[in-house]
């Protein structure tokens, strides 16, 4: 979906929701409005029956489309056929999960329930929904966080329920802010809605705290004691930008947080769940509100499924559903939808899940880790329109914690199934490449039946996964039907390198890497950079120090050999860059020397004498001599993946660009490299050239992470601060062995075969 066509929509939106009377902000008058209604209803109705019926083919977006097509009021028109008015669930994740289970406690209540089950959640699934159900009581929608502005202002639901935000598919959404931002357009467009809010997510209480909206927040008012995840967002005060301080995390950024500079800090819950139990195949909870405390008992054991059980109680007591019903629908809810469900194939357990982002990927690990037994996983990544083109969050997904378990066979499947290979070699993770989630099947035929099969795929990967799954379940399966391909766990299995022990080298004094805020300035995987780096010295035995500098100090670049700058949104960029600019001096007098300096997107802005902030434009280190400004022309940023001829790198480099500023080298400077991929942009609209070179330094707008799927790029940066040290300390360079690239190069050939112009 266009940006522009969102930004469009939230402005339109955001109009309409204030004026309220439809009709007359577009001088049409009711008989005109009805006429349209009503063809729209009619030609909606002759497509789905084309579509269910002679097509055979899912109806739940392309009815709503057509219809919004003629009548682009159609929603507003058809909720006036509710008796009771609609809820609406937003969030990254578990929209589905929870929108279905209140759909079923309404049900269950008694009520005629309206509801997207599938998950077919922009406006024109929601139009479709709306449109193909008769007389109903409430409608229960699940609506994508962007959408939201282009359908609450219609629906003017009852209550919103927000769940969480993470970073997810940011190629659609730029930054999280921008997410943000739309919600409370969306809620503003929609004065009467009472948002029920995550209170454990910053973002979520951000919004709340920004909208005349009543709120209410639910929260798991309990240290649940998970372990960390390593990439997390929200590091900054969503009110004053400043740092942040958590007292706990519970799973991603959720957590109990408060800002010491402005006071910004966790609400209270409403409705608190406490006394969390989870079990093996068991989740228990106490949910507390007002003077009562409900216990609840659910199937799925697991952090993430109990904030989606305590969203959906929260909102199910809000409409007043008995505490009994609520239970009962969490009992009687078997999923047939992908998201966690089960199946049993030829006697094998098998779980399917969606996941499309680092958090909800994490968790899906979680399950799997949970089972002490031996297990089979398959994960299938696309990067079509819906999954977002760019695939580098993979590299925010603590893959590390599947190599401590080599009881657990991995395989990798997808459009992207390359990429996801090289970050398990380089998470330290075994795995095989396979086509299809039948392949995995035939992978793992030879195994016992007790080992459960997990299946976790991104959104357009998740529809075959689960057909080709549920089709095996019904045929039943059998050995035989497998039983030629007895030898293929072994035959296409990617081995894992393992870390040198070098007699010679483990005296050398080691390779110091320095790290420039973690935390702030990781955005598309771009700490994958450094697991890149470390991981290409550890398979040839080279020592070296990985130092994270996460506040300004004298000197603290004085035995560094390599520094690594990442990207970030505007307001993290904004935060590092206070620190940075106090480091000018140190980093000239690094540069100068000769030091090697990798900076990726915001980190590369940095490098220039200044970058944007929305309009404001903000002094940079001037190592070089460039600017980025803002764009005057009506594409805002620039998203896409991106292939560069380099000098001195034979391979093409590949990458992806997310970025709002626009980058413009004084005619004395060289860029890294010039584009000659179809799709993206590099430094700004015109040039087709990407980032700045100078002495020892890269600049560029790639992310990806970079040095995965370049891994000669990644060797000569080595190289280069191999040099420096040699130079600096007075020791011998050392010169890098071969590695095998094989998995990489596939990664990259790939792309590079697709992109090409
Ligand atoms: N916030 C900066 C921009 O949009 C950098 C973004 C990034 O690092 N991806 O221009």
């Amino acid at each position: 979906m266009g940006f522009k066509r969102v930004a469009l929509h939230i402005a339109l939106h955001y109009h309409l929701g204030y004026v309220g009377q439809w009709g007359s902000f577009f001088g049409r008058n009711r008989r005109e409005m009805s006429i349209r209604y009503l063809i729209a209803k009619g030609l909606s109705f002759a497509a789905r029956l084309v579509l269910k019926y002679i097509a055979r083919r899912p109806a739940a977006n392309f009815p709503g489309k057509l219809a919004l097509y003629i009548d682009p009021h159609c929603i507003y028109e058809s909720v006036k056929q509710l008796t009771y008015g609609s809820v609406v669930v937003v969030g990254t994740n578990g929209k589905t999960t929870t929108t279905n289970l209140l759909a079923c406690a309404l049900e269950g209540a008694g009520y005629r329930v309206a509801c997207n089950t599938t998950g077919a959640n922009l406006d024109s699934g929601v139009a479709s929904t709306l449109l193909e159900s008769k007389k109903a009581d409430w409608a229960v929608l699940e609506c994508d966080e962007l959408y939201l502005a282009s359908v609450l202002g219609q629906l003017q639901a009852q209550y919103v329920l927000l769940l969480n935000l993470f970073r997810d598919q940011l190629d659609r959404a730029g930054e999280i802010d921008v997410v943000q931002k739309s919600i409370i357009l969306a809620l503003e467009s929609s004065p009467n809605s009472t948002l029920l809010y995550n209170a454990d997510d910053p973002y979520c209480a951000h919004i709340a705290a920004s909208i005349s909206n009543k709120s209410i927040p639910f929260g798991v008012s309990q240290v649940l004691g998970l372990e960390q995840n390593s990439v997390v967002d929200a590091q900054i005060c969503q009110n004053c930008f400043s740092m942040i301080e958590y007292s706990y995390y519970q799973y991603g950024h959720l957590g109990s947080y408060a800002c010491p500079n402005c006071g910004f800090s966790r609400p209270e819950p409403f409705y608190a769940a406490h006394n969390c139990k989870l079990d093996a195949d068991k989740l228990l909870f106490e949910l507390s509100y007002a003077n009562n405390t409900i216990s609840l008992e659910g199937l799925q054991a697991s952090p993430y499924m109990l904030y989606n059980y305590l969203a959906y109680a929260s909102a199910a007591l809000q409409l007043s559903c008995d505490p009994e019903v609520i239970q009962q629908t969490i009992h009687a809810f078997a999923p047939r939808n992908g998201r966690l469900e089960l199946l049993e194939i030829g006697g094998r357990k098998t779980l399917i899940n969606l996941a499309k982002n680092p958090v909800g990927f994490n968790q899906n690990l979680e399950i799997v880790l949970a089972n002490p037994r031996p297990s089979a996983l398959a994960l299938f990544i696309n990067d079509k329109e819906a999954d977002g083109h760019d695939i580098s969050w993979i590299w925010d997904i603590d893959f590390e914690k599947l190599a401590k378990r080599p009881d657990i066979k991995v395989f990798a499947g997808g459009i992207r199934k390359n990429d996801v290979l090289v970050r398990l070699k380089y998470a330290g993770v075994h795995a095989c490449l396979v086509d299809s989630a039948h392949d995995f099947f035939e992978h793992i035929a030879l195994l016992p039946n007790a080992v459960q099969a997990y299946a976790i795929a991104n959104y357009t990967a998740l529809p075959e996964v689960k057909q080709e799954l549920e089709q095996l379940e019904r045929t039943g399966f059998s050995h035989k039907t497998f039983s030629a391909s007895q030898t293929r766990l072994q035959s296409v299995c990617y081995g894992v390198s393992e870390p040198k022990q070098s007699k010679e080298l483990a005296n050398r004094k080691p390779l110091v890497i320095a790290h420039m805020f973690p935390k702030l300035l990781n955005l598309y995987g771009d700490n994958g950079n450094v697991t890149v780096l470390r991981k290409r010295l550890e398979w040839r035995g080279i020592p070296y120090e990985l130092r994270e500098i996460n506040a300004c100090s004298p000197n603290c670049l004085d035995d560094v050999d390599l520094v690594f700058l990442g990207g970030a949104p505007d307001r993290e960029q904004r935060l590092a860059s206070i620190q940075i600019m106090q480091m000018k001096d140190q980093l000239h007098a690094y540069v100068d020397s000769g030091g090697p300096l990798l900076a990726i997107c915001g980190g590369y802005q940095m490098l220039g004498d200044t970058w944007l902030l929305d309009n404001e434009q903000v002094p940079g280190l001037s190592l070089a001599h460039f600017e980025t400004r803002r764009t005057g022309s009506a594409r805002k940023r620039l998203v896409d993946n991106v292939v560069l001829s380099v000098q001195g790198i034979k391979h093409p480099v590949v990458g992806y660009e997310n970025h709002a500023g626009r980058t413009y080298l004084a005619s004395s400077q060289q860029p890294f490299g010039v584009l000659i991929s179809k799709t993206g942009h590099g430094n700004n609209d015109e040039t087709r050239q990407d980032g700045i070179r100078f002495k020892r330094v890269i600049g560029t707008y790639l992310h990806g992470p970079l040095l995965a799927k370049n891994p000669e790029l990644a060797d000569a940066l080595l190289a280069s601060a191999l040099e420096y040290q040699a130079q600096r300390c007075g020791i011998d360079a050392l010169l890098l062995q071969e590695l095998d690239d094989a998995v990489e190069l596939a990664a990259n050939d790939y792309m590079v075969a697709r992109l090409r112009a």
